[in-house]
């Protein structure tokens, strides 16, 4: 019985189908269908033994989970519906961790904002903290410490600012400490002090120089959700919006991510994903991709994965080394896999706002080039097998109508692209945590626009996508995944044009996407000199 207990909630104890893409799914509010049928589509129950030890948890929590067992304590992830075994009673301290806790971040505050309604994820996490037995542990002196990307929604400055914040808090009995931060060592302090009654700090935020070094980040126990495996931390790139960006860039060694895979595979898990803020970045000290170290890495990853997909990559890393992402795709579409997924930030059409808010995400191109650089990307990245969902910042204090407009325009640009375009309100992160949310209220009709096109792009391409995304789903449980995914982009759509909310783009010559490698002369290749 462990006497340190961690767990998230149904909507992040879950494998989303098999498809850590549709974990987006849990981001919005269950609209006109019962929350039951959400539940099916996008986070369905995750396994468990008779414990209530999961068979996959997410990654993070398996990292916390695994520095406190190397620590010498008794601590196990715990699925959310079997909490009431540990409590009250053998559990002393219970550590919580999300995405999203309650639905303030992007995607969420967007469809909160467009629907008017509480996001599931915010939904399932206040229904988990509210059940009597976590309650009435909490009454008992039990102790609860919230961390995860997160932690911030829960710290006493949010809760000052959001007053319903705080009634929820008050209402589970309190929460000890916040810890925002990479917690992989702290988490003993925390915890070993939680066990041994001492006064606990409200809210610690461990300072990026305090990150912990590659060697002392555990290497997880046991299995992750959808096979997601680390392979660095960090980002150089320096956004204004982002918080990844403070810390130190750090890169595993090979050895260190085959543990992690393997540990994966043990359990079955044949298709899996390599997380990192950049995975072309992979073992570079600046802004040029290694192919040296990167095409070893999709080798070893392909020997425990059918499928091997991609958390984030960015656009001009992508660009940097056009020539790159073919030597991938042979690695990686081979046997069962066609195809890749993988998530990147677009954020603008504008160059303007390049300039302002994250000059970094271009380099080494100049501001000027971004649209450009886009759409050559959606070229190289389709001609290549890649199927992005590529996230758009809609309000950043910075934005006038004409960056809205030229946004706009890139979405034109890339309406064959086969992609989901997600346009997403502004939240403050990063070092823009200061300024203000950006709320439904403010959305100008231009914003308006942005959103449909984006609606409707995604509509459109869904539908193709559909057939791509479950290849691998044969026979009777394939076709009923199609149908039930097929029905609910159909029903997105009657909403969408009962509502208004299509739109289709308006210029007559729309410019083709090409690929920069039939076009190589068209982006002058950067000559920075890779150390
Ligand atoms: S490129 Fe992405 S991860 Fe890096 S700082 Fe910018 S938004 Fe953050």
């Amino acid at each position: 019985m462990p006497e340190v207990v961690l767990t998230c909630d149904w909507t992040m104890m879950s494998n989303h189908n098999g498809k850590e893409f549709l974990g987006f799914g849990t981001t919005t509010p269950a609209l006109v269908l019962p929350e039951a049928a959400y539940r099916r589509l996008f986070y369905p129950e995750m396994k468990t033994d008779a414990d209530g030890h999961p068979q996959m948890a997410p990654y993070g929590l398996r990292k916390v989970e695994a520095s406190l067992i190397d620590g010498g304590f008794d601590a196990r992830i715990i699925h959310p519906s079997f909490l009431s075994r540990y409590m009250p009673g053998e559990a002393k301290v219970l550590l919580i961790s999300g995405h999203d806790y309650l639905a303030l971040n992007p995607p969420s505050t967007t469809f909160a904002g467009i629907m008017k309604k509480e996001p599931l994820n915010r939904v399932n996490f206040m229904r988990m903290m509210r059940q009597p037995h976590v309650v009435e542990a909490r009454r008992r002196g039990m102790k609860i410490i919230a961390g995860g990307p997160c932690a911030w929604q829960l710290s006493p400055v949010t809760r000052q600012k959001l007053g319903w914040i705080d009634e929820f808090v008050r209402e589970i009995g309190g929460i000890d400490t916040v810890v925002e931060g990479e917690a992989d060592l702290y988490v003993r302090e925390i915890v070993g002090k939680a066990l041994r009654g001492e006064p606990l700090p409200e809210h610690v935020i461990i300072p990026p120089k305090e990150a912990p070094k590659v060697e002392q980040i555990s290497t997880m126990r046991y299995a992750s959700v959808n096979g997601l495996t680390e392979i660095g931390r960090g980002c150089c790139r320096g956004c204004s919006f982002c918080s990844v960006t403070q810390r130190p860039t750090r890169w595993y060694p090979l050895e260190k991510i085959e543990a992690e895979l393997a540990i994966n595979r043990s359990v079955g898990i044949t298709d899996g994903l390599l997380h990192s803020d950049d995975v072309l970045f992979y073992g570079s000290p600046n802004i040029m991709p290694r192919e040296e170290k990167i095409l070893p890495l999709m080798q070893m990853a392909k020997k425990y994965y059918e499928h091997v997909g991609w958390s984030h990559v960015a656009v001009a890393t992508l660009m940097t080394k056009p020539n790159l992402l073919p030597k991938i795709h042979d690695i990686l579409c081979t046997g069962s896999q066609s195809w890749w997924g993988v998530e990147i930030g677009m954020e603008t059409g504008s160059p303007r706002l390049i300039t302002k808010a994250m000059p970094g995400k271009v380099a080494p191109f100049r501001a000027s080039q971004w649209p450009e650089l886009v759409v050559q990307a959606a070229g190289l990245l389709n001609d290549n097998s890649v199927y992005p969902a590529c996230t758009f910042i809609v309000g950043l204090p910075q934005e006038t109508e004409e960056d809205v407009i030229k946004t706009i325009d890139l979405f034109d640009d890339l309406w064959d692209f086969k992609a989901i375009l997600v346009p997403m309100f502004f939240v403050p992160l990063g070092h823009l945590e200061k300024k203000d949310w950006f709320k439904r209220d403010m959305v100008t009709e231009r914003q308006k626009e942005l959103m449909t096109r984006a609606l409707s792009h995604g509509i459109r391409q869904s539908r193709d996508l559909l057939n791509v995304f479950f290849e691998n789903k044969e026979g009777f449980s394939g076709r009923a995944y199609r149908t039930a995914f097929a029905s609910f982009i159909g029903f997105i759509e009657f909403i969408a044009r009962e509502k208004g909310l299509m739109s289709e783009p308006k210029r007559d010559s729309r410019t083709p996407i090409e690929s920069p490698l039939l076009h190589p002369e068209r982006i002058p290749l950067p000559t920075i000199p890779v150390r």
